[in-house]
């Protein structure tokens, strides 16, 4: 059957707080750069079109940046009416040059990122596909480990805790905070993980940029003892030399990239050697189709991959990457969608429902604090 161009015909954006239980600390907060955490703002795309398909897509900030990005989503997304939704590189360029003079990167395209998530999860739907089978799926499943249990505000009993229920839940491995003032206290924290959940649990733990070249090298060689899967940004987000060096000199693989705003961005960090294991996120280097860019790179240099954060959108996108890669498990966002992702084995499972696999829920809507429309309904 030839094809008919469809054309979008309605974009609704909307702004959400999602509030968080328990204010979360990491190093930052230990450090004083930051605040503890006490909410996460997003930003929703919904997309329908002529034809009558639609899509969903989101971006997020935390602590700043959520009313930036919606103010840039709003002042560009009238450019996707009357476009076919499926030529998403097209439109992206559109909406790109369109806010050009504020850049190719951070809020600027994280703003982006929520309507090339939603185009993204419209082509797979239209398809009647997974949208990691529309991307061409290695595998249905994809390791999965827990981060939210081991943040610096639980204590090691709390965090020990929750490792065993995570383990009990499916999950594969377990991630805890570290980049503590103290850093023995790090050690006995490091230590007490492990001695709970044996050796053969996958560890990992994760300093948010907090140390400086010299502490992450000795804190690098203590925890070598500890046969981690990672060692998540031991330096500032930018020192691509400094983690190349480090890099070089521990057994433990490096994993950085969480906090970088672009592709070119992560090319720098992936020609510089900096780390092992590359950690993007697609809302935030502007979407699906960026990250899918420096995916590629980054499997020519033979990194392994465990996006950051938005599971729901980065478990389709680790199960498209070559190599087996890990998903990180945050059960923050669950109240937002409708569905639930399933983890059985130490794996989450790929959704057998088209697309994302997503519908914003009842109490995403309740907390939506501002919304705007473009097109006819
Ligand atoms: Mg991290």
């Amino acid at each position: 059957m030839p094809y008919t161009p469809d054309a979008v015909r309605h974009v609704k954006l909307s702004t959400a707080c999602l509030p968080l239980s328990t204010p979360i600390s990491d190093a930052k907060v230990f450090t004083g750069r930051q605040k503890p955490m006490t909410e996460v703002v997003f930003l929703f795309a919904e997309i329908s079109t002529e034809q009558g398909w639609s899509g969903v897509g989101f971006s997020y900030s935390k602590r700043a940046g959520g009313p930036a990005q919606y103010a840039h989503a709003k002042e560009v997304a009238q450019g996707l009416i009357g476009e076919d939704p499926n030529d998403i590189a097209k439109v992206y360029d559109k909406l790109l040059w369109a806010g050009a003079s504020v850049g190719r990167s951070g809020v600027a395209t994280q703003a982006l990122a929520a309507i090339d998530v939603a185009l993204w999860d419209l082509k797979a739907k239209r398809a009647g596909l997974p949208l990691a089978k529309l991307l061409g799926a290695h595998r249905d499943s994809v390791r999965t480990y827990n981060t939210s249990g081991g943040f610096l505000n639980a204590s090691l009993d709390e965090v020990r805790d929750r490792a065993t229920r995570s383990l009990e839940e499916g999950i594969g491995g377990i991630k805890i905070k570290v980049g503590l003032p103290d850093s023995g206290e790090d050690l006995r924290r490091v230590a007490g993980v492990r001695e709970h959940i044996g050796a053969d649990v996958p560890l990992m733990v994760d300093a948010n940029q907090q140390w400086d070249r010299a502490t992450a090298l000795r804190m690098g060689r203590r925890l070598e003892e500890f046969d981690l899967v990672w060692i998540e940004e031991p330096l500032d987000a930018y020192d691509a030399e400094g983690h190349a060096q480090l890099a070089a000199a521990l057994d433990t693989p490096i994993a950085t990239g969480e906090m970088l705003a672009s592709v070119a961005e992560h090319v720098r960090l992936i020609e510089s050697r900096a780390c092992d294991i590359i950690q993007p996120d697609a809302p935030r280097v502007g979407g699906i189709t960026q990250f899918l860019r420096l995916a590629a790179l980054a499997d020519q240099r033979g990194l392994g991959l465990a996006p950051h954060f938005a599971m729901e959108i980065h478990l389709h996108l680790a199960a498209a990457y070559p190599r087996e890669p890990w998903v990180e498990h945050f059960d923050w966002l669950d109240p937002l969608f409708e569905e639930r992702l399933e983890t059985r084995g130490g794996r989450m499972l790929v959704p057998d429902r088209p697309g994302l696999g997503v519908t914003l829920s009842g109490q995403a809507r309740a907390w939506t604090t501002d919304s705007v429309e473009f097109g006819t309904a």
